[in-house]
């Protein structure tokens, strides 16, 4: 390599233009706005997207001089990175991860996912209650003998993984029982920045499309559904270009109704997931004041608008909160409300988080809740609470830099 190479490439220059989030036809646009040919075009997609790289130089398919070339017209991979991570003792690990501007977000990792997809008709699903029914399969952790592979994730003893990825900096929707809500919104994240926190995972763990199977959930920092178009752009990256199908992702809204409306005529879309976390307006006002703005009643409509695949369902999130909105009266709203809708229910039982004032709902009360809901008729799942050591778990992620939350395990 030249000394004027090693000046140019060095560590990726933050103000460089990121070709990481550029879609195959912007990629081909570019390089013929360079004068060159088209399949250069296909070999840096190849490079982003299928070798994972992370530095312009580590394209090694293209001619030095060409990527002396991008470098000099100010290009740079832009690949966000892992700066921070904290390891829970269940598996789950959190990462802080540092996007060009300095800014972060989290993203979690958890082996064997949270149980989220079960019942929504998905593969993961099948595969995870096929398991439920396994003979002597004694360790939740134990892979399926029929499903081994040789990828990263079964030589770690799982059988899939589930990444739940940030869609912006921060969250500017206020969910009273939220610790993401206390930072405010600060930005909307690119797709490249949303697409780049899968493959900065991938690369951490090793994961190989068609080796490992993962899970992609949009239920990180932030309201997906309010940076509509990059978030679809990053699925259709994902998707298309990363090679994680469509039917693995679940990206989840509080209810944004503009944005439900044009998911509903997506001909590419993740399936979807509304946090409802209440079973009439009054409470949903008062623990999600986006609710003021669109009624549930309102939401309801617009998911029906939804054309569901064969195997698909809508899925409600409800995030039990102690005397709030777990009692036998919620519960029965709950079955009557969603009458109608192919619809499941994942009930959460909700994580405290410091400056958070709400208490965990009783164990006998959740054990009614969930058994009301299936005796009326309703799937409906426990989500298994992961990382909750470490602040992963749902409804407690926040940027660790400005956390004065007890942290374990932490490596740089
Ligand atoms: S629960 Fe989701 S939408 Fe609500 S404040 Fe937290 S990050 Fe935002």
């Amino acid at each position: 390599m030249t000394e004027k190479t090693q000046q140019i490439f060095g560590k990726e220059n933050p103000s460089a233009k990121p070709l990481f989030g550029l879609l195959p036809e912007e990629l081909r646009a570019l390089v013929e706005s360079m004068g060159l040919k088209k399949y250069r075009a296909v070999q840096i997609a190849e490079a982003l997207y299928r070798q994972h790289v992370t530095t312009l130089d580590a394209i090694s398919v293209l001619p030095q001089a060409l990527r002396e070339e991008l470098a000099a017209a100010g290009y740079c991979v832009g690949l966000p990175e892992i700066i921070q991570t904290a390891l829970s003792v269940d598996g789950t690990e959190r990462y802080l991860i540092q996007l060009a501007d300095s800014e972060t977000v989290e993203t979690v990792w958890m082996p064997e996912g949270d149980g989220g997809e079960r019942g929504d008709g998905s593969e993961a699903a099948m595969e995870e209650e096929a398991a439920d029914g396994l003979e002597g399969n004694t360790s939740e952790f134990e892979p399926r003998r029929d499903m081994r592979n040789t990828g990263a994730l079964e030589l770690a003893g799982y059988r899939r993984a589930t990444l739940c990825i940030s869609s912006q900096v921060g969250c500017a929707v206020n969910c009273q029982f939220c610790l993401t809500a206390k930072l405010g919104i600060r930005r909307n994240l690119t797709a490249g920045e949303i697409a780049g926190q899968v493959v900065a995972v991938m690369n951490r763990q090793g994961i190989r499309i068609g080796k490992d199977r993962i899970n992609l959930v949009f239920m990180g920092m932030g309201e997906p559904f309010l940076n509509y178009d990059e978030l679809m752009k990053s699925v259709h990256l994902l998707a298309g270009s990363i090679g994680i199908p469509e039917s693995r992702m679940t990206v989840s809204t509080s209810g944004v109704l503009p944005s439900i409306l044009r998911f509903a005529a997506e001909p590419v879309r993740p399936k979807l997931a509304l946090s409802l976390n209440a079973s009439n307006d009054a409470v949903r006002e008062q623990i999600m004041p986006i609710t003021k703005k669109w009624n549930i009643g309102q939401l309801l409509d617009a998911l029906k608008t939804i054309p569901l695949g064969k195997r698909e369902w809508i899925t409600f999130e409800y995030v039990l909160l102690g005397g709030v909105n777990d009692q036998p009266r919620h519960a029965r709203e709950l079955l009557e409300l969603l009458k109608g809708i192919r619809s499941k229910v994942n009930l959460i039982v909700w994580n405290p988080g410091p400056g958070i004032d709400f208490r965990q709902p009783n164990p006998e009360d959740v054990a009614v809740f969930q058994k009301m809901l299936i005796a009326g008729g309703m799937s409906a799942y426990m989500r298994r609470p992961r990382g909750r050591d470490i602040y992963a778990a749902c409804g407690q992620l926040k940027r660790t830099v400005e956390s004065d939350t007890p942290l374990v395990g932490i490596q740089a």
